[in-house]
């Protein structure tokens, strides 16, 4: 489903160099991302989700060569085929939590809400347990229910890959794992592949496969 071979990467301004031979992953694998920080863990999820383009080398999604599309292709092809889960959430705060989970098909014209879509949405948070707080605002959840909202966001679009960026980092050592386990059972329910940078070394053993940074080469800056 992902395979990513012989990537440069670089921020010259930062003094920051990547080089990843080779990562691939399959339909329905669960990756861990592992690594110091500063590594390049997220830098390898922007490549994924063609927010960054690799210097040289390739980054294929399913049968897409990501790295020969141009910028608008490549925003539709995020919009159709990732969906992510940060570490902050990343929820717009002055919407509702359905408005949340809707808002991929509000800002991308790759998609197209529809009524079977916003029952989707509906479906999604209730089997994630914030059905009833769907008229709620960020600020008026707690930190699992608002991760809950973004793990909603992020399947609604169905996205072949699912990428999680330290997705469990700000949550209580409880809720980690319980926010894992939902992010898998959705992701599995499309047979998604997910690619998740984790410090929570406790939760390892869920994955599939564990990909370490430090087996990379990389440059960091002094
Ligand atoms: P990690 O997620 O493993 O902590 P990152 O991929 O965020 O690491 O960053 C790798 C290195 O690149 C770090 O040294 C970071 O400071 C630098 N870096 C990250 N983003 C940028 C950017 N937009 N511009 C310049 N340097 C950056
Ligand atoms: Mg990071």
């Amino acid at each position: 489903m992902i395979s990513l071979q012989d990537i440069s990467f670089a921020y010259p301004s930062a003094g920051f160099r990547l080089e990843i031979p080779r990562l691939a992953a399959a339909s329905g694998e669960r990756l861990a991302v592992v690594g110091p920080s500063g590594s390049g863990k997220t830098t390898l999820l922007s490549l994924v989700a063609g927010i960054l383009v690799p210097f040289s080398g390739s980054v294929r999604v399913g049968d897409v060569e990501v790295h020969t599309l141009g910028d608008v292709a490549r925003r539709d092809f995020r919009a159709r085929t990732i969906g992510s889960v940060f570490q902050d959430f990343g929820l717009v705060e002055y919407l509702s939590a359905r408005d949340n989970i809707l808002h991929p098909y509000r800002i991308s014209g790759a998609l197209t809400l529809d009524g079977a879509t916003r029952k989707r949405a509906e479906d999604l948070a209730w089997r994630a347990g914030i059905g009833a707080k769907l008229g709620h605002r960020p600020g008026a959840l707690s930190h699992g229910e608002k991760q809950r909202v973004a793990i909603c966001r992020a399947l609604l679009t169905r996205p072949p890959v699912v990428l999680a960026d330290e997705a469990t980092g700000n949550l209580d050592p409880e809720t980690k794992g319980v926010i894992l386990d939902l992010l898998f059972s959705c992701a599995e329910a499309e047979n998604a592949t997910v690619l998740a940078v984790t410090h929570d070394h406790d939760l390892l053993d869920r994955f599939d496969r564990v990909v370490d940074f430090r087996s990379f080469r990389q440059t960091m800056p002094a």
